[in-house]
């Protein structure tokens, strides 16, 4: 099984993961929102064996939600969101955006759909461009 490469948005932190998943969700929860700063998060989930970290772990600072279990782990440098193991399965928790090439699983299912942000989905049907547009 191949590996895919990940890292954060300033490249200080870098990991390996295989590319094997057993979980892709995209979750609209309100914590995601916050978290994420976006309409909902995009996660991967690998099994324990199947994760290492390449470089910059030190930099990696992780948050836990009290009362859920609900993580989030950024580079401490530039703030991206970075893989964690999440406290209910012990499993990765891999930020789809944080990879740098392509997975080998599309998504599965939208989670949390009712607290999307009420904006989601105009955005999926708003006017497409190839670059920024003022
Ligand atoms: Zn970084
Ligand atoms: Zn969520």
């Amino acid at each position: 099984m191949a590996s895919l490469n990940g890292s954060c948005l300033c490249g200080k932190v870098q990991y390996r993961v295989e590319n094997e998943f057993k979980r892709f969700f995209m979750c609209h929860c309100t914590q995601c929102q916050k978290a994420t700063g976006s309409a909902h998060a995009s996660n991967l989930f690998a099994v324990p064996d199947n994760f290492e970290w390449v470089s910059g772990e030190e930099l990696v600072k992780r948050f836990d939600l009290p009362g859920r279990a609900l993580s989030k782990a950024f580079c401490t440098e530039c703030g991206s969101g970075v893989p964690y193991t999440s406290r209910a399965s012990g499993m990765w928790v891999v930020p789809a955006g944080s990879l740098d090439g392509e997975p080998s699983m599309m998504p599965m299912a939208n989670i949390f759909w009712p607290e999307r942000g009420s904006w989601y989905e105009a955005g999926l049907v708003a006017p497409r461009f190839e670059r920024f547009v003022k």
